[in-house]
């Protein structure tokens, strides 16, 4: 069965088939440095790097790339209106607007950490790309689709006519519709920018193209360039929220396929929002949530992520401080299966006669299918917990206890939700003397039994390994 991903653009459920086999490349619009990330953003990204994991596991070898905007995403980018969030930051705080985007783009970086994404491939800074966004604005106003007002540089949209093609919105709804912005300059207020000259602006640079001005980009030539540095002129997915889609990315498959004369992206994919308590959620309401203040009510990394994801992508989710508290059950029941797994592995439990081989292979196939059908997560977390069920009635043997740890080490590999250690984990290779006696630290650390702990990280080390504490839980790694 081929991995079957919703295309925003052809609005149908498209086949995965990479342009060159066995290899996807991958974009995703990465946060704005201007504060703190919220949850709505960690539920795109988050499911973002569900799908690299599972395409990875389908045997993909994946180049993902996911940009930092630090400069011109405006206050009301739908409209072309307000000013650069940098900037806003930076009086607020009284810090640079340099300083703002370090310190946002730190705290960023640590979000996904806490929340076990894996780190993509590139990570580039708008910023650093000034050059290659005047590549193609310099070419762009060289075929006179884009052309220059004031030293200000605007797409000409009329001279793209397939510019709606995403967002279906068709260019005589755009033209009347009430919040345009005025702008004189404009040939058509349908126009972006691609540059903008500002004096007061902090973030400038000399024109990268010729005979411009001093300034600096509008926010959607930034993603054209940084993909197409990374990953060529065309690539296999692009996603993003479900408000990036107009203008942001209208914008740049406009600019992209101007440029280039290729399609830009084979498969557009979109993130629902996320509701809080059944509303939208708003500083406003006094629902708005950061991934800082969820860890700091005392919910784990794992239990938010768990929480994010484990609604298909494109449906809505409603996040509640009790969805928290069931991620938090819901992982306990699989670490508790894994670790009776564990257990009679390493005979420390009465061992039986089943192998589990039905079970595991049923459980497999079902959470893979679910996932091949447009990431379907909830439907793979179904398979996930009736295999708990199995596990936690079975009276399985040694082997059996082994064959049932390596689906949930699949498991976890694919949605890094339930703690405990992902394939590919040195503890996978590990004696299963030495993994039972991970587990009875464990219970040595729960119970506040520390002389306990260090003779088991003795008698681990004795053996030739060693145990390393992280945030999914401790693992074991050769000495
Ligand atoms: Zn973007």
């Amino acid at each position: 069965m081929p991995i079957r991903l919703h295309n925003s653009l052809t609005r149908s459920l498209t086949e995965l088939t990479p342009r060159t086999p066995n290899r996807v490349t991958m974009y995703h619009c990465g946060p704005t440095v201007y504060s703190s990330p919220h949850i709505g953003n960690f539920r795109s990204f988050l499911f973002a790097d569900v799908l690299r994991r599972f395409i990875e596991d389908q045997g993909f070898q994946v180049t993902q790339v996911m940009n930092v905007t630090d400069v011109g995403h405006l206050t009301l980018d739908d409209i072309e209106g307000g000013e650069d969030k940098m900037e806003v930051a930076s009086r607020k705080a009284g810090k640079t607007a340099w300083q703002i985007a370090k310190l946002y783009e730190d705290e960023f970086h640590d979000c996904q950490r806490q929340v076990f994404v894996r780190t993509p491939h590139h990570m580039p800074r708008a910023t650093e790309f000034i050059a290659q966004m005047g590549t193609i604005i310099d070419d762009l106003l060289q075929k006179g689709v884009a052309y220059q007002t004031n030293g200000n540089v605007y797409f000409e949209v009329a001279k793209f006519p397939q510019y709606g093609k995403l967002s279906g919105k068709v260019l005589d709804e755009l033209e009347s519709g009430a919040r345009v912005a005025v702008n004189d300059e404009k040939k058509d207020p349908r126009d972006f920018a691609l540059w903008k000259t500002d004096s007061l602006h902090q973030m400038q640079w000399e024109a990268p193209f010729r005979g411009g001005a001093r300034g600096f980009p509008g926010w959607h030539i930034e993603c054209s360039a940084m993909s197409m540095h990374y990953l060529g002129p065309q690539i296999d997915i692009h996603t993003g929220g479900e408000d990036n889609m107009f203008p942001h990315h209208e914008c740049e498959i406009a600019q992209t396929e101007a440029h280039t004369g290729l399609p830009f992206v084979g498969i557009w994919m979109h993130a629902r929002h996320l509701l809080v308590d059944g509303t939208k959620m708003s500083k406003r309401l006094g629902n708005f949530f950061t991934v800082g203040d969820i860890l700091a009510k005392g919910y784990s990394g794992l239990e938010l992520r768990y929480t994010l994801i484990r609604v298909q992508y494109r449906q809505t989710l409603n996040f509640t401080l009790k969805g928290l508290d069931e991620a938090r059950a819901a992982i306990g029941r699989v670490q508790q299966a894994r670790q009776r797994l564990v257990r009679v592995g390493g005979g420390q439990e009465r061992a039986g006669d089943d192998d589990l081989t039905a079970a595991v292979a049923t459980a497999q196939a079902v959470f893979t299918a679910a996932m091949q059908d447009d990431l379907n997560v909830s439907e793979a977390l179904a398979a996930v917990f009736e295999f708990v069920n199995v596990v936690n009635k079975a009276s399985m043997s040694v082997v059996g206890a082994k064959n049932g740890l390596v689906a949930f080490a699949r498991f976890e590999d694919v949605l890094a939700c339930f703690g405990g250690e992902p394939k590919g984990d040195a503890t996978s290779e590990a004696p299963a003397e030495l993994v039972a006696l991970l587990a009875q630290r464990k219970a040595c650390k729960q119970a506040k039994d520390w002389a306990g702990a260090d003779r088991i990280r003795d008698q681990v080390a004795a053996a030739g390994w060693k145990i390393v504490d992280a945030q999914g839980g401790a693992r074991l790694e050769k000495a």
